[in-house]
């Protein structure tokens, strides 16, 4: 049994009255004979030999993080690269990969133990995240359930108490799918000018949502989206980032004010990414997480987690095309000796190992500080700044998504012709690499952001 669904098993029996003890009880159980395992491995080769953990170094991780990645790794082993290579191609969604995860609690794994989920920090869902990356499904995979993970995070920590009841299970057990709606058309990068509306109406009960959203993922097999739009307009506002509020909002398909087009993309086709058009579309007013008007606030205490998330999935992907080009390398024979003997192969590969080890070390120590942060808030004196673990968590998603684009490309190289075949599955990789270079926030905007919060370099824009 996973970590999650220990915890989450505990509740479901309704053993609400467990202490913090009896939790911490259940944990070592589950963890003491995985750390055998690991323990036994770590023994017999300085890298583990399974085929997922054929490449990271996990000397250094703590043992809840490889309990996860065990536990995470084994559900995966049951959807191999057939299976994403199909999905990929009929533009299937991966429902069956999704109710597993559900099923084991895994979606729960940075909700609070009160609501049902396992409590754990940021540093175990990117663990979590890149595990799924890396077995083969790719950031295809990491879509399916990403919104799931992160999105949820506002709404536990603002949500009340009925929002909570009323959702988070739902969302855990895998009944309801979520997706985020911030994006849109017109607005960009440029976040504050959004201009997809929600205005109240005379009687209170509800708000009317008009405008548009642009690459919501997974919103066709969603019931809920977690959704930014603007509630007091931008000239009425004294600052740019008040008068944006946040909702977990109902998608009623069947209502003439919902439509959705779903957009043909280059990678990671099992998942769908949508243009969503909002036409005076209702939704009750208790729709609402936290403060009218404070919704870019509340989405900002969960950014810096989504960028650790990502540089996790990066990563995962990176060590998987690595893996592939590194076995290809070995194996393939031309001019009567492996292609691998050749330096113009091993040095590259050589070089994005390293690129991958570099970028992982600053992912876990991001998602460290962040998890660090949200302990130690209450505690007086002993927060770390928050600008320190923005510049941490942009830096993380940057370098991994650059060492991820690497290694993806450089799988393909490796492969020759066959680099090209989709049995390979290097070439999907190679597709999907590029999402983690533009989304959640572009490479562009975090140089910027570095050039600026750090080099107090003048902002360019
Ligand atoms: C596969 C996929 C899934 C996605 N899923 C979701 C989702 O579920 N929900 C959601 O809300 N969004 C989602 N997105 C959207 C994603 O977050 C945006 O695409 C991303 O934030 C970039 O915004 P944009 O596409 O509007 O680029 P633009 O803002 O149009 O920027 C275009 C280019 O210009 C550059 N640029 C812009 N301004 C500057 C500047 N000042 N300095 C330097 N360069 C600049 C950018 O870096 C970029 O290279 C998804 C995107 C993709 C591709």
């Amino acid at each position: 049994m996973g970590l999650a669904s220990c915890l989450l098993f505990l509740h479901l029996h309704n053993e609400l009255t467990v202490t913090h003890k009896m939790l911490r009880l259940s944990l070592a159980r589950t963890l003491s004979p995985i750390r055998h395992g690991l323990a036994h491995l770590s023994k017999a080769a300085p890298f583990s030999t399974s085929p997922l953990r054929s490449l990271m170094g996990t000397t250094g991780f703590t043992e809840t993080q490889l309990t996860v990645r065990e536990a995470v790794s084994q559900i995966c082993a049951n959807f191999p690269n057939t299976y994403w290579q199909e999905h990929d191609q009929t533009e299937q969604d991966p429902t069956d990969f999704h109710a597993a995860l559900a099923k084991a609690g895994w979606l729960g794994i940075a909700l609070p133990e009160s609501l049902g989920g396992a409590g754990l920090g940021i540093s175990e869902a990117t663990m979590m995240m890149q595990t799924i990356a890396e077995s083969g499904a790719g950031m295809a995979g990491a879509q399916s359930i990403h919104a799931n993970v992160y999105a949820t995070q506002p709404l536990a920590k603002f949500g009340t108490p009925d929002q909570l009841k009323s959702t988070i299970p739902n969302i855990i057990s895998g009944k309801w799918r979520v997706c985020f709606g911030v994006t849109e058309p017109n607005a960009g990068l440029d976040t504050l000018r959004l201009s997809t509306t929600a205005t109240k109406t005379p009687d209170g009960q509800n708000y009317l949502i008009k405008g548009q959203k642009i690459w919501i993922t997974c919103a066709q097999v969603a019931s809920k989206m977690i959704l930014l739009a603007r509630t007091t307009p931008l000239s009425q506002v004294k600052k740019a980032s008040d008068g944006l509020s946040l909702f977990c909002i109902p998608l009623d398909k069947s209502h003439p004010g919902l439509e959705m087009k779903r957009i043909k993309k280059l990678g990671g086709r099992a998942v769908d990414a949508n243009e969503v058009f909002f036409d005076n579309y209702p939704i009750p007013a208790d729709s609402l997480i936290g403060e009218e008007g404070k919704g870019f606030k509340i989405i900002l205490h969960g950014m810096n987690a989504e960028r650790c998330l990502l540089a996790g999935e990066a990563l995962g992907l990176g060590y998987a095309a690595l893996g592939k080009a590194a076995a290809y390398a070995r194996d393939r024979t031309v001019f009567q000796r492996p292609i691998g003997m050749n330096q113009g192969i091993a040095h590259p590969l050589a070089e994005c190992y390293m690129n991958l080890e570099a970028a992982k070390l600053a992912t876990y120590h991001a998602a460290r500080l962040y998890d660090e942060a949200s302990k130690s808030q209450s505690e007086e004196g002993k927060s770390i700044r928050m600008d320190e673990i923005g510049v941490a968590c942009n830096s993380a998603k940057y370098l991994a998504a650059e060492a991820a684009f690497k290694a993806c490309e450089r799988a393909v190289l490796t492969h020759g012709g066959m680099g090209y075949a989709v049995e390979f599955d290097v070439e999907r990789y190679f597709r999907e690499c590029l999402v983690p270079r533009i989304a959640p926030v572009s490479r562009e905007m975090i140089l910027n952001y570095v050039a600026e919060r750090v080099l107090q370099l003048p902002r360019s824009y």
